[in-house]
């Protein structure tokens, strides 16, 4: 099957009651044992399992083609589940550029217990070498990675990491399934914060890790999912398993929307740079082509000709986009993305970060006729 019709057709399961189509939404705690003491129906307690969290898993696993899937209560839940695999005094290569809270995770909760973490430029083959230590167990990849949208490379770089011992997680979520799938490219773990695109109407938080195969780490993860207790409600399991249905024409629309307003905003006279990964200037252009074929996604970062305070002011003069964290709803958003990282953020202060919602694209382009602070 193709992926726009897995993404519908998808795993059901049959709803013996009523035959309804929609799926119920089992909004129980608990279920009952049989006389005997076992459960007939597998299933004893929801931070366990759950029929709902059951079938978003199924639908992750089939979409990423991996093994298995874990469903958690956000995506950084999912990143702590990998990221318990290791142990004291293993060493995590992570990016320099990708989603900031994954590394702080890693440095300030993981690093006092003694996890070793260091980041590298992740688009240099050679520094990636350099960067693997004898102790180097994971190595972490985002891509397009958060907020300039730089490209790794996973086939190059599991290939280097299997060589060592060393496995490898991509941060899918900006790609989604429906535009690539890592484990088909080498790497071992697939995790999204389904709070994006795969939800895609900014309604559920949630996360979710793709395992390509059933081992000591898989196994260790799902002990992490019961025993840590971070595990996403029926109600939202529904949710997912709603927007995984519609996950191939919204991404359609949001990629196809983001290239043609990138295009547009390299013309414009405000904009110093313009970071999209499907753009020819782009400087991973030709391996954002092999990763994801069908399309870049709908993330667009952009340099304005501003200070870092007049790009700050510039975000609130918009009226489609609204300003907010977060991406992969169905409507638009700006962010300053320095100033909600922090201090220590590299990102530069005259970036702002656009995700491109499914509006029409003539009016998503008039939100920059005319635009100053
Ligand atoms: C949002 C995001 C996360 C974290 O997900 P939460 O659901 O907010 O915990 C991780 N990685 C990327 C790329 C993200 O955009």
């Amino acid at each position: 099957m193709k992926k726009s019709t897995q993404v519908v057709q998808g795993v059901h399961f049959l709803d013996e009651t009523a035959h309804a189509i929609a799926t119920p939404i089992y909004l129980t705690t608990t279920f009952e044992r049989d006389s005997d003491g076992t459960y007939p129906k597998g299933h004893m307690y929801s931070r366990n399992s759950n029929p709902n969290r059951d079938l978003f898993e199924k639908n992750m696993a089939l979409l990423e083609n991996g093994a298995g899937a874990l469903a958690f209560s956000s995506g950084l839940a999912a990143v702590n589940a990998i990221f318990q695999c290791l142990k004291k005094g293993d060493h995590l290569l992570m990016p320099q550029v990708g989603y900031y809270a994954s590394y702080k995770l890693a440095e300030e909760i993981l690093g006092p217990w003694g996890l070793e973490v260091s980041q590298v430029d992740m688009t240099d083959l050679h520094a990636v070498e350099k960067a693997i230590q004898p102790n180097t167990k994971l190595i972490w990849l985002e891509t397009p990675a958060n907020p300039m949208l730089e490209i790794h490379d996973i086939e190059t770089i599991s290939k280097l990491a299997h060589s060592k011992g060393i496995k490898v997680a991509v941060d899918n979520t900006i790609a989604t399934p429906y535009y690539q799938n890592p484990l088909d490219l080498g790497a071992d773990f697939v995790m999204h914060a389904s709070t994006k695109y795969i939800g895609g109407h900014s309604d559920v938080l949630s996360g979710a890790v793709v395992y390509k195969k059933e081992d000591e780490w898989s196994a260790r993860m799902q002990r992490v999912q019961i025993l840590m207790g971070a595990t996403p409600n029926p109600m939202d399991c529904y949710l997912l398993c709603r927007g995984l249905k519609t996950l191939a024409v919204r991404m359609k629309q949001h990629s196809s929307n983001a290239l043609e307003l990138a295009k547009y905003l390299e013309t414009h006279p405000l904009v110093e740079k313009v970071y999209y990964p499907g753009l020819a200037s782009h400087p991973q252009y030709d391996l954002a082509k092999k990763q994801m074929p069908n399309g870049q996604s709908g993330m667009v970062s952009v340099c304005f000709k501003l200070s870092e305070s007049e790009t700050h002011q510039l975000a609130s003069k918009f009226t489609i986009f609204k300003q907010a964290t977060s991406l992969g709803g169905v409507e638009s958003l700006v962010e300053h993305r320095k100033s909600i990282e922090g201090p220590q953020s590299t990102t530069p202060g005259n970036l702002l970060r656009f995700s491109i919602g499914l509006e029409d694209l003539e009016d998503l382009k008039q939100e920059f006729w005319g635009l100053r602070i």
